[in-house]
């Protein structure tokens, strides 16, 4: 059985519509494909439907954009009931701080003589209200000021470079309970991606499981060989499960082909266990947890 527990399609910041993502994902020899739109559940009638009709099986979730102790965290949140207020109020404070920070990125560039609009680059994926810096990248693209979403990075929209501006982000420990509430689990994306593992060493992964945690995600693209093996025996210690997957883009990112990293079925079927002990928990109604 092979497990690919995060990627993303248009609905976010990808560039394959949900469906596509799910035809793509079986081609490719998936049979679990999770679905983790940033900030948004979007993208789940549609890759639900997908996945129906080829017979995959599809694990909704999305990737939420938190702060801890000062530093991004990307926080995957499986099978929680988007109908939960406060997850969608978290998640429109998300959207605002897009939406706030995309004028001021504009602005940004074009004092350095990168001339875009909103509108722009708002057309980069016109199906999304979840604008981010790879949609700048692609509207800089489209009117010839870089080659690729990585240069658009590299030169411009990188933390410390000159069009780099921060926006608001969910509080990492809130929203682990605030999952897990509204009847989901949840694993840390790519902890200890290139130069980040300082934002989140032993014991503060200690302090998110005490919280709530589910697993961290271990193998990822972002994670050299000494980053795996260490993060792997942490779960050990820590009883966590461990997660691995693509983290897709479709076009927008290299070197991430669907089922590049996968996660092994003992560790989805933990997973699975944890989020059916809190949706039985949470006296809400789970969205169907799987397809197929
Ligand atoms: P944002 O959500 O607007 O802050 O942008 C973050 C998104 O940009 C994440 O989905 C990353 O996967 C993506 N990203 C970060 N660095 C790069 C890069 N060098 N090339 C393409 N996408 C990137
Ligand atoms: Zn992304
Ligand atoms: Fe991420
Ligand atoms: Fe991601």
């Amino acid at each position: 059985m092979r497990i690919d527990l995060h990627t993303h399609s248009t609905a976010s910041d990808g560039t394959t519509p949900p469906a596509d993502l799910v035809r793509d994902a079986h081609a490719a020899g998936l049979d679990v494909l999770g679905i983790t739109d940033h900030d948004t559940d979007a993208g789940w009638a549609e890759a639900a439907r997908a996945a129906e009709q080829v017979g995959l099986t599809l694990v909704r979730g999305m990737e939420v954009s938190t702060r801890h102790r000062g530093e991004g965290v990307h926080l995957l949140a499986y099978l929680p009931d988007p109908t939960y207020p406060p997850l969608v109020e978290t998640l429109g404070k998300v959207l605002g701080g897009r939406g706030q920070r995309l004028p001021l990125m504009v602005a940004a560039l074009a004092e350095h003589g990168v001339h875009l609009t909103e509108e722009e680059v708002r057309a980069a994926n016109p199906g999304t209200d979840v604008v981010g810096r790879p949609h700048v990248a692609d509207a800089m693209v489209a009117k010839g000021y870089v080659a690729s979403r990585d240069e658009a990075f590299a030169r411009w929209l990188g933390p410390g470079r000159p069009a780099y501006v921060d926006r608001w982000a969910a509080p990492l420990v809130e929203t682990i309970r605030l999952v897990t509430e509204a009847g989901g689990v949840t694993v840390v994306a790519h902890p200890w991606a290139r130069g980040r593992a300082g934002a989140l060493p032993a014991q503060e992964l200690a302090v998110l499981r005490d919280a709530g945690l589910t697993g961290v995600e271990v193998d990822h693209q972002d994670h050299d060989e000494a980053a795996r093996a260490g993060l792997r025996a942490l779960a050990g210690e820590l009883d966590l499960v461990v997660t691995g997957s693509s983290d897709h883009h479709g076009l927008g990112k290299v070197d991430h082909d669907l089922g590049c990293n996968t996660t092994a079925p003992e560790q989805y079927e933990r997973l699975l266990d944890a989020a059916v002990r809190a949706a039985a928990a949470s006296d809400r109604e789970p969205p169907a947890v799987l397809v197929g």
